[in-house]
């Protein structure tokens, strides 16, 4: 699609997502990596081993408790928190540098992470809330994945009630009742937030030589 980044240079933003376990959340961040060229996955440091499958450094960075520690103490993160027994964190890495180059980064996290995030750097956050048609939809969703046993289905469902309390906190909430409708509304989001004003800092050259 063509949009205005051609002729006009722009802040990149972080757009944030969160939801309760099992309310879609990756299913909408896998589909918008895949259907946007010009946002791309912020790769959260964790204390959690790898899952099968997980690739060190792609779907997270595998780090010990000392080397998070560590990165704590160094001020390394925007974000951190502990999520079931373990830590997960957003590294400040090379997100600063690429925010002024006007590109994009997507977050999968939690409403403890999306507010360290809004208060270190709010003008940058646009922030998405997703939420489930029902809660015995939500359960469904979470037997259906083979992966986890009753007792973390019952421990995700107390934690997902604790989640969607946050709801008020967020810019915009979606309900993910039918996932491809959900996903049209989040892309439009992050569309019509790449075209804030303040976001377009290209804009003054831009008008001064329209103007001359
Ligand atoms: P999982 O272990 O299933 O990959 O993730 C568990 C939870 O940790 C998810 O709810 C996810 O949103 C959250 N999470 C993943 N990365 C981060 C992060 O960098 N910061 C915070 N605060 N939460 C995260």
């Amino acid at each position: 699609m063509a949009d205005q980044s051609s002729l006009l240079n722009r802040r990149g933003l972080l757009f944030i997502l969160s939801s309760p376990s099992g309310a879609g959340k990756t299913t909408i961040s896998r589909k918008l990596l895949a259907a946007d060229g010009q946002i791309k996955l912020s790769v959260s440091a964790t204390t959690r081993p790898p899952r099968e499958g997980e690739v060190d450094g792609l779907h997270y960075q595998f780090v010990s408790n000392e080397d998070f520690d560590r990165m704590v103490e160094e001020d390394d993160f925007y974000e951190w928190a502990h999520v079931f027994d373990n830590r997960y964190g957003t590294p400040k890495g090379a997100i600063r540098e690429a925010l002024k180059e006007g590109e994009d980064f997507l977050f999968d996290i939690d409403w403890q992470g999306t507010q360290q995030l809004k208060q270190k750097d709010d003008q940058d956050v646009v922030t998405v809330f997703i939420l489930p048609p029902s809660l015995a939809e939500l359960r469904s969703r979470l037997e259906g994945r083979a992966t986890d046993s009753g007792d973390v289905i019952d421990g995700r469902m107390a934690r997902a009630r604790d989640e969607i309390s946050h709801w008020a906190e967020y810019d915009y909430v979606v309900v993910n009742d039918d996932v491809e409708q959900c996903f049209e509304k989040v892309r439009e989001i992050l569309h019509a937030e790449r075209m804030r004003r303040t976001r377009q800092t290209g804009l003054i050259p831009f008008v001064r030589e329209l103007m001359e």
